[in-house]
């Protein structure tokens, strides 16, 4: 393992990289972009272990667990120190205010990956999934169709992203998977974790770097995250469950007692617990739509 020490105006913020093996395929893990995100932090961590013991079969695995050491120690998305949202300011600047040289050293260190992914949570509410430009990116859907999990979703496509950036930029195979988070702040969902422990060794052995984990599942693909609104503040009562089909008309809950309908035909990844919902709340349930 060595430590890169980012510095800025008596600011020390520490890269931890480790790196197993050597040559091609190039596989790279990030996770802690985002701080608060800790069930990713945790997936990275179990991955180091996983190659310490079983050095990669062919090729090199290189894990930056812990990107925004700050931030995670606050529990919180954005630095401390600036403000700033680190996965929006990719590729970063060696000049600029501490998050922008630290997105400056990940976007170095990840240069060189054929295989670039980006671990982050989603909330406590939803069900895992692989997140990608693939409407764009046929590489990037060529590495979440490889990885064994159910569920692929096209991303909105914001720049200044890790995965957005690495695709655009350097046409790297570049993905984000999305993990459900434990029931409170700083709590990992190991349940979660597992599986997608599971969906990356599969991926990892069958590109030759793992041996032995190969699993038959592969993702289907949709459309990006949908959501429905409720139009006033009231008492939210959930009907439908995150992992259920969705139909058009359907009552997912209500609202004060009133019906709130699937606008189309779907499926569920996230739904509100029963509780107070104000009019600025972006969602009560989200949902994507199957793509060909
Ligand atoms: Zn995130």
């Amino acid at each position: 393992m060595k430590t890169l020490n980012i510095q800025e105006s008596g600011l020390i913020s520490p890269l931890d990289i480790y790196e197993f093996g050597s040559g091609s395929p190039r596989v790279t893990f990030t996770a802690g972009i985002h701080g608060g995100e800790v069930t990713g932090i945790y997936v990275a961590e179990r991955l180091i272990e996983y190659f310490t013991r079983n050095p990669p079969c062919k090729g090199s695995v290189k894990i930056l667990p812990r990107c925004n050491p700050t931030a995670t120690r606050c529990l919180q998305r954005r630095s401390p120190f600036d403000g700033e949202d680190l996965n929006r300011i990719f590729p970063g600047s060696a000049q600029g205010s501490l998050s922008h040289r630290i997105a400056d050293a990940v976007w170095r260190e990840t240069a060189d990956a054929d295989y670039l992914i980006d671990l982050h949570c989603c909330g406590q509410h939803g069900l895992p999934y692989l997140l990608g430009i693939y409407d764009e990116s046929d590489k990037a859907r060529a590495l979440a169709g490889q990885i064994a999990m159910p569920i692929a979703v096209q991303s909105g496509g914001t720049a200044g992203q890790l995965f957005t950036d690495s695709c655009r930029r350097r046409g790297q195979a570049a993905i984000i998977i999305e993990l459900p988070s434990g029931p409170s702040s700083g709590a990992i969902n190991p349940g979660v974790a597992e599986q997608a422990l599971d969906g990356l060794l599969s991926f990892l052995s069958r590109i030759g770097v793992a041996a032995g984990h190969e699993k038959d599942l592969q993702p289907a693909f949709y459309g990006p995250l949908l959501d429905i609104c409720v139009p006033e503040s009231g008492l939210w009562t959930p009907q439908a469950c995150r992992g259920e089909t969705l139909k058009a008309g359907q009552v997912v809950g209500t609202l004060d007692g009133k019906p709130v309908y699937a606008p189309e035909d779907g499926f569920i990844m996230t739904v509100l617990p029963i509780g107070y919902i104000f009019i600025d709340d972006p969602w009560v349930v989200t949902y994507v739509v199957k793509r060909p």
